[in-house]
């Protein structure tokens, strides 16, 4: 199927998005917030099928930050796990975030998969997530000095086309690696039809997932696995399993992903596998 583009027809990998910076333990307790908490969560995650792991830091007060330190407190308990799910880091940084300060994690830390996120944001109505001409140039061409690949993330077409112009400058590598976010408040709403225009407008030399934020998560799910994209799921995204069940842990989502793609005759991606799906080089 032309919507594959590059991803494995028989393989599903599935990113679990464990922390974000949009929810709290009010909006379920379970939320993994410190680096002990987290690390315990991405091995849960990686025992339940996940191949990748994508991590946001907490101050100690369980506010969002950017705090080198946390994610290095973080890396290193999974890498001493010998948990092999692939790291990605997030480089998303909220107002007064220094450029250094938003590189720094994945330019010491070498995971293998890092966040692009292709544009600026009125996110969810609140603040500008800024993600400035200036910042993605300096961010393109830090991932490419340190080998660590983009998980390039597009919440709307704009930024998809802002994608494509950054691929054609080089600044993006290709085989690119997108991540269609669908329903976030200020980006584009999470249809069926959104994804699939989506879809149909990347590159044919690209890698892709999708997710939905929120209630319209499953639908976003079962719209992907049908056109053979591969999954993120996780608390970043939605804290309920069912409409108002807040979910025991980000595990179970992935246990809901590998019982879809069962039903579709496919498998989840192991971590060497989606290593090789994405062409991964192993940068630590
Ligand atoms: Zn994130």
């Amino acid at each position: 199927m032309a919507t594959r583009r590059l991803n494995d027809p028989d393989k599903v990998i599935v990113t679990a998005a464990l922390t974000g910076s949009e929810p709290s333990k009010k909006d379920n307790p379970m939320l993994p917030t410190q680096p002990r908490e987290v690390a315990a969560a991405a091995v849960e995650c990686y025992e339940a099928g996940a191949a990748v792991v994508h991590i946001h830091t907490r101050d100690d007060d369980d506010n969002p930050n950017m705090d080198f330190n946390k994610f290095k407190e973080t890396v290193d308990l999974i890498r001493e796990a010998d948990c092999p799910v692939i790291l990605n880091l997030t480089t998303s940084g909220t107002q007064g975030v220094t450029y250094e300060n938003r590189v720094k994690p994945f330019v010491e830390l070498k995971p293998e998969l890092a966040s692009f996120d292709a544009g600026s944001m009125n996110w969810r109505h609140r603040f500008v997530a800024m993600n400035e001409p200036g910042f993605l140039e300096f961010l393109g061409e830090k991932l490419i000095e340190t080998g660590v690949k983009p998980e390039v993330e597009v919440f709307d077409t704009g930024m998809l086309y802002t994608a494509l112009h950054y691929i054609g400058k080089g600044l993006i590598e290709e085989p690119a690696h997108f991540q269609i976010c669908l329903g976030a408040p200020g980006g584009m709403p999470a249809t069926p039809e959104n994804l699939i225009y989506m879809v149909n407008h990347l590159p044919e030399n690209c890698t892709w997932g999708a997710f939905g934020v929120g209630r319209a998560n499953v639908d976003i799910m079962m719209t992907t696995l049908a056109l053979g994209g591969n999954i993120r799921v996780g608390f970043e995204d939605n804290v309920y399993y069912h409409y108002r069940q807040p979910a025991q842990s980000n595990a179970v989502f992935v246990g809901r992903v590998k019982r879809l793609a069962a039903e579709q005759n496919k498998k989840l991606a192991t971590p060497d596998e989606a290593r090789q799906i994405l062409g991964l080089k192993k940068s630590r």
